[in-house]
């Protein structure tokens, strides 16, 4: 193809609205135009990268036997409401309504469309266990769209769904789906790791995600030497088995502590770490009120409380109500002295307090020297707070290191959440019918595209793998108005194209020095110059990720192409 008349549109300057290397780079190498938030056109040569994405997940998905199919990107409503999903999905589910006033919503995943399928046309075990699998666009009305494709209101995923008579023939297939997410993102030629992960609204109960390591990646992961990795959100928050605060005295006793607002402030008031401050944090879950007591220089996380309370609606209580509740008023509660009714909750970092200092439910006033379960009881402890790089790892007992990267796939082990919602059952040997066993597996086939040039670009551009890279070669004229390049250049392209190297010829006026940078920019791995050495008979080899440079004859350039990419 010839640059001169392709829509592969370049730019210099970086664009304003994008905050990582990706989005600016997309957007300069002319791979994405962005029509609205969050919804993008993929120029010829971003798409061609997604081609090239999609090839390798539909070999890999094949040769672990998921079948392909397409499903609709229309759903009637009424599906989410038999899956009970309509409340969960809340606001990221977009909705449309047609002539006749029936509202559908636009596919954020099909978990609801394949579990009718299999109700309707899987009914006995004979015909288990089944995967299939298709690449279409989705929607979700992320609440921040942001990154360009990476958080996009409309991408393009690889979604599969299986169907299992037993929880042992599910974990084969979440095995197999693990190994072929495993060669996917290795054949794109990419480090990842893979992590123990949240499974959301998708619900479930086992779940991982690969994350494509990079740094400006959304997602945070504490990972160890032992090859255990863990998403942030997830990880436990484990500690060296170090006491906190001395032994209690006899009594506790008040402190006054005016005008502290921040545990901070408090800790160097009463000149103590903030460790030895236990925060005292209340929230209203679907039926009660509940305290939740963390260590002062922890976090709580609220993805914990959601599943510690089994209810995704957990709020903070306002201040005027933790008022009313407590009598005291907010950033001075405390677990002594509590309404009766309201739960304490503590994180289990809290059993290690031999004593601690509390908020007192009364202004400018702290307790010190409070022990739990003399002064006040503990309902459960449990697991709260979000876990940092240090924490120690689960499977070995060593700090974790933190690392950032982007998620690309999701795989869950969804048991029988969304059959046993919907009524999708199978028959068995005796003729009992059971609800299917199912298991579901995303991949981001857009959003890789931005991974790939996250983790792999440099200072000039971007830095395609060769498998995914939208040609393998560029061949670059310097000067399409001198014949002599000009016809060495296009016999070069001819030569390339006949091997079946998929060849990108720039053949535009400009100036060399622009077509040097727009190469490096748009991060083809090979490039052949030709240029001033053509007298010597002569192209020049330039490797775009080790930006090594060789003279090679041009009689050799093409077999030499042909050799490196393989074809
Ligand atoms: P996230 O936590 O990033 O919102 P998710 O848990 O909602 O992801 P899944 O529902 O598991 O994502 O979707 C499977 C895959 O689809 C993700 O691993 C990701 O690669 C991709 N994906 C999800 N949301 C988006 C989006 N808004 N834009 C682009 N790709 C996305
Ligand atoms: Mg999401």
């Amino acid at each position: 193809m010839r640059w001169s008349r392709s829509c592969i549109p370049t730019f210099k300057e970086n664009p304003a609205e994008a905050e990582i290397a990706s989005h600016r780079l997309m957007l300069r190498a002319g791979l994405i135009r962005k029509l609205t938030s969050g919804v993008y056109t993929f120029l010829p040569f971003g798409f061609k990268v997604i081609k090239k994405i999609e090839a390798i997940v539909r070999e890999e998905m094949d040769a672990i036997g998921c079948q392909e199919v397409l499903m609709p990107v229309l759903h009637p409503i009424e599906i989410y409401e038999e899956s009970g999903r309509l409340g969960s999905f809340g606001p990221e589910l977009f909705k449309l309504q047609d002539g006749r006033q029936r509202t559908f919503a636009l596919g954020p995943t099909h978990e609801e469309v394949i579990t009718m399928v299999a109700r309707d046309d899987m009914k006995s075990y004979r015909s288990l266990p089944q995967c299939l699998y298709q690449i279409l666009i989705k929607f979700r009305d992320e609440i921040r769209p942001r990154y360009g494709v990476v958080r996009a209101r409309e991408f393009i995923m690889k979604d599969a769904y299986s169907f299992h008579q037993s929880g042992e023939s599910l974990d084969e297939t979440y095995r197999a789906m693990e190994g072929a997410y495993r060669r996917i993102i290795e054949r794109c030629g990419l480090s990842f790791r893979m992590v123990e992960a949240e499974s959301g609204y998708i619900g479930g109960n086992e779940s991982h995600e690969f994350v494509v390591l990079a740094q400006s990646g959304e997602s945070t992961i504490l990972s160890c030497a032992c090859g255990y990795a863990v998403n942030v959100e997830r990880a436990a928050a484990l500690e060296p088995e170090t006491r906190t605060g001395e032994q209690a005295p006899a009594a506790y006793e008040r402190v006054r502590t005016p005008a502290m607002t921040t545990v901070e402030q408090v800790a160097g008031f009463l000149e103590v770490t903030p460790r030895e401050i236990v925060k005292t944090l209340l929230y209203r879950t679907r039926d009660r009120c509940v305290a939740v007591l963390v260590p002062g220089d922890r976090e709580v996380n609220e993805v914990k409380l959601i599943r510690v309370f089994d209810d995704p609606q957990v709020r903070f209580l306002q201040p005027e109500e933790i008022q009313s509740l407590t009598g005291g008023p907010v950033g001075f509660s405390g677990p002594v002295g509590l309404p009766a009714g309201i739960a304490v909750y503590a994180d289990n970092l809290v059993k290690r307090y031999g004593s601690m200092i509390v908020g007192a439910n009364e202004g400018e006033t702290h307790l010190r020297g409070v022990k739990a379960g003399r002064d006040f009881g503990v309902e459960r402890f449990d697991d709260f707070v979000w876990a940092r790089e240090g924490d120690l790892c689960p499977k070995c007992g060593i700090p974790t290191e933190k690392t950032n990267g982007l998620e690309v796939g999701h795989i869950f082990k969804l048991g029988t959440k969304y059959s046993q919602a919907m009524k999708a059952e199978f028959l068995d040997e005796k003729g009992q019918s059971h609800p299917f066993i199912m298991g579901c597996y995303g991949f981001g086939i857009s959003r890789m595209v931005a991974a790939a040039i996250e983790q792999l670009h440099d200072a000039d551009g971007i830095v395609w793998p060769l498998s995914i890279a939208p040609v393998p070669l560029l061949i670059l004229a310097v000067n399409m108005k001198d014949a002599d390049i000009r016809e060495a250049a296009c016999r070069l392209e001819a030569e390339c194209e006949k091997r079946g190297i998929e060849t990108l010829l720039d053949d535009r006026d400009l100036s060399p020095g622009s077509k040097f940078k727009d190469a490096d920019l748009v991060g083809i791995p090979f490039r052949l110059t030709v240029g001033k050495k053509l007298k010597e008979g002569k192209v020049e080899l330039f490797h775009r990720a080790s930006r090594q440079v060789e003279e090679i004859p041009l009689g050799e350039a093409a077999e030499r192409i042909a050799e490196l990419i393989g074809s």
